[in-house]
């Protein structure tokens, strides 16, 4: 990127609405490079999103980025911020734990690696599981996780595992010092405060998606 693109350094505090949106736009832009656009307008990437494009310049520039006046946001320039921004475009080492339905999906999913995951090993403590393949990986016994932590300075643990061993499988990464947790069991874990965990529930999703349903339709209720 072009040294005078930046505006300004990214803002401590940043509306929760923002964060949220800015993945999305790093999503929407690497779909245009793919389809070879250079350019975009703030007005096309505020359509997604059902606000004005003065909101969404005010979420470009708190990464700290600026189109041109005429041609828009470069594609490449501000997915390149976005990605500094987010810290995706250096690669994250990641081991999952639990190689079972949703844990073998995930291993296999080919788009986290656009998002700089790099999952370095598998592991499961059902014997029947070790040494079987998913994907790239070889399914490992727990006992092997201090060494792999160890040897490929892993910052990322994936649980996958079933809600009621999960704690105990946070308890034994947040011990190998890794700092980052994406879970996906259905339960909230306990870690130290400079341990970021990040719940993935998409149970949760629906239920949201049901209460606006329902408030939609109870507001219909009211007005029709
Ligand atoms: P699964 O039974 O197919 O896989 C679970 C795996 O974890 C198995 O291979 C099992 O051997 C392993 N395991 C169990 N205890 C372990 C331990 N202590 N250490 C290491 N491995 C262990 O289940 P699944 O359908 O893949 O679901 C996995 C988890 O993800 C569950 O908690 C489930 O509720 C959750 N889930 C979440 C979402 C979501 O939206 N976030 C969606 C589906 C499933």
């Amino acid at each position: 990127m072009n040294d005078t693109d930046r505006i300004k350094k990214p803002e401590s505090t940043i509306p929760v609405q923002t964060l949220r949106r800015i993945p999305y736009y790093h999503q929407i832009l690497s779909d245009l490079e793919q389809k070879g656009e250079r350019f975009v307008s703030s007005k096309y990437l505020a359509h997604f999103f059902r606000v004005d494009d003065t909101q969404v310049r005010k979420d470009v520039s708190v990464i700290g980025y600026k189109g041109k006046p005429k041609s828009g946001y470069s594609v490449s320039g501000l997915k390149q911020a976005i990605g500094d921004f987010l810290g995706i475009n250096t690669e994250n080492t990641a081991i999952l734990i639990g190689a079972g339905k949703l844990g073998s999906a995930l291993v296999e999913y080919p788009g986290l690696n656009e998002y700089g995951l790099k999952t370095v090993a598998v592991f499961d403590k059902d014997p029947k599981k070790l040494d079987r393949k998913i994907g790239a990986f070889t399914v490992q016994p727990l006992e092997k996780l201090a060494e792999i932590v160890q040897s490929f300075d892993v910052g990322i643990a994936i649980i996958t595992v079933p809600k009621e061993a999960a704690q105990a499988i946070c308890d034994l990464v947040v011990k190998q010092n890794i700092k980052a947790i994406w879970n996906f069991a259905p339960t909230q874990l306990s870690a130290p405060a400079d341990v970021t965990i990040r719940n993935e529930n998409m149970a949760v999703g629906l239920a949201l998606l049901s209460h606006y349903l329902k408030k939609r339709t109870a507001e219909s209720a009211i007005f029709s």
